[in-house]
């Protein structure tokens, strides 16, 4: 097969980012609909019941208009899994994801989320200064490229939580953090959604560590068995919390608890929380070196 042009490859990729930005919002995972739905028959509270009753409809009126899940069109954040022998380049790659956010946000048309910090100023559709943001991970003697899009809305994201624990206060005081946070949140979050918990690392890894962690299918288990029984921990004691849907008291405050750990420093003991709503959406696009893209709601 003659070479690709960088163009074509980058056009190629620019259309997969305008495609995965609508159909995330749009089309929300398989694993997604049936937590919501095993939620749904294993809440007691009827407060709980209804709220959990409505998100399931509006998930079913979604589908039918097709249109988005929620409102919050959120930030647009990609994690990029690049192979080594990907024959466009990283910079290339990000400028593709730019103008895909842009052109989604524009065509479909999309709520534009993007500000300055300070001024508050719109900074364009969807994109900005260091917006959108790209996570980047490389792989060795492979010429694929995943592209995976979690938009993250507001109410979520702004409850993130981050806390240099000492290792004195051990998996304790990790354990303590993850609860404190949660309660501290109550239904802000729009829960009942996926608590993603980073440990280990220093204090920027963690909280990436708590991102991947929310973008992780729902009910998957680190591979570290000590990781995976924190996990299941963790999921237990959420939910022995009574926030319950929407914070309206419950049984069901988590869909899942999600942990991603990195070694550290022997004097560290970072922690950190970042909380995934209900809508917890997410879709990649895997694009092959000839510029062929096949789309996965699942990965
Ligand atoms: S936190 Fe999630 S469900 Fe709530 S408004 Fe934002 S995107 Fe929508």
């Amino acid at each position: 097969m003659p070479q690709l042009l960088d163009t074509e490859l980058r056009q190629a990729v620019e259309d997969a980012a305008a495609h995965l930005y609508v159909w995330s919002l749009k089309d929300i995972p398989q694993d997604l609909r049936d937590a919501l739905a095993a939620a749904a028959e294993r809440e007691t509270s009827e407060p709980g019941r209804r709220v959990l009753s409505t998100i399931l409809r509006n998930v079913e009126v979604a589908d039918d208009a097709e249109n988005l899940v929620c409102q919050d069109t959120g930030i647009a954040v990609y994690t990029c899994r690049v192979g080594e022998h990907f024959p466009l380049h990283p910079a290339r790659i990000y400028e593709a994801l730019r103008e895909g956010t842009a052109r989604a946000t524009l065509e479909h048309p999309l709520r534009s989320n993007a500000v300055h910090t300070l001024t508050r100023e719109n900074t364009g559709p969807n994109v900005g200064h260091r917006l959108p943001i790209v996570h980047w991970e490389f792989v060795d003697g492979w010429d694929g490229l995943d592209v995976k899009c979690v938009p993250k809305g507001s109410g979520s994201e702004s409850m993130s939580f981050l806390k240099m624990c000492t290792p004195a206060e051990g998996v304790k005081g990790i354990k303590q953090f993850v609860l404190e946070s949660v309660v501290g949140a109550g239904g802000r979050p729009c829960p009942p959604g996926i608590v993603g918990v980073g440990i280990g690392g220093s204090a920027d890894y963690a909280m990436y560590l708590a991102k991947e962690a929310i973008a992780r299918p729902i009910g998957t288990r680190n591979p570290d068995p000590h990781v995976a029984a924190l996990e299941d921990e963790l999921f237990g004691l959420l939910n022995e919390t009574g926030i319950g849907p929407m914070g309206l008291g419950g049984d069901v405050t988590v869909l899942n608890c999600h942990v991603e750990h990195a070694d550290t420093h022997m004097t560290l003991n970072p922690v950190a929380v970042n909380y995934q709503c209900w809508a917890a959406r997410r879709a990649t696009a895997h694009v092959a070196a000839d510029g062929g893209v096949e789309f996965d709601r699942e990965a």
